[in-house]
């Protein structure tokens, strides 16, 4: 199912940019089958590198004049993780509901989704005069390793 997820929202997003009239180029192609085939959250710079490693020709300048035509899309989010740069999250267009936990300490990112913790939020917003039209939800906490050894080996999952 994942597949096709991953398969349609790269597919959007090709569709998107013929809207715009901009070419699907090599290394735009590249860039956008590297954004669409992982589940983790990235960096620009993370991009880069994974791309170069699908395309030798990926340039700096490519990757940055794409991210903002990825998130405009919709298909890509940037996330304020409270961290000094931009991380992008892929997995909106599948997995529209979903939420985050973190590390503060390694900033090891989980996923999850809570039916139960949507029916809440309909709950208050209606009591208090509102519909829900979009949410988030982020909680920063101390990961496994964390709270056993008091420090995480591997710190920052996302360089
Ligand atoms: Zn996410
Ligand atoms: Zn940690």
């Amino acid at each position: 199912m994942a597949d096709a997820g991953d398969t349609c929202a790269r597919q959007r997003f090709i569709d998107f940019l013929a809207h715009k009239n901009l070419r699907l180029t090599a290394q735009r192609r590249a860039i956008i089958d590297t954004a669409f085939n992982t589940r983790q959250h990235f960096t620009a710079e993370q991009l880069l590198a994974w791309s170069q490693r699908r395309d030798k020709s990926v340039s700096r300048a490519t990757v940055y004049r794409t991210l903002p035509l990825l998130t405009e899309s919709g298909l890509l989010r940037e996330m304020d993780f409270g961290k000094d740069r931009k991380i992008y999250d892929p997995n909106y267009a599948e997995h529209p509901h979903h939420n985050h936990i973190i590390c503060q300490d390694c900033d090891k990112i989980v996923e999850f989704e809570s039916p139960k913790i949507e029916r809440l939020e309909n709950e208050i917003s209606r009591r208090l005069g509102f519909a829900v039209r979009s949410h988030r939800l982020q909680i920063t906490a101390n990961c496994e390793e964390l709270r056993r050894l008091g420090t995480c080996r591997k710190k920052d999952a996302t360089e």
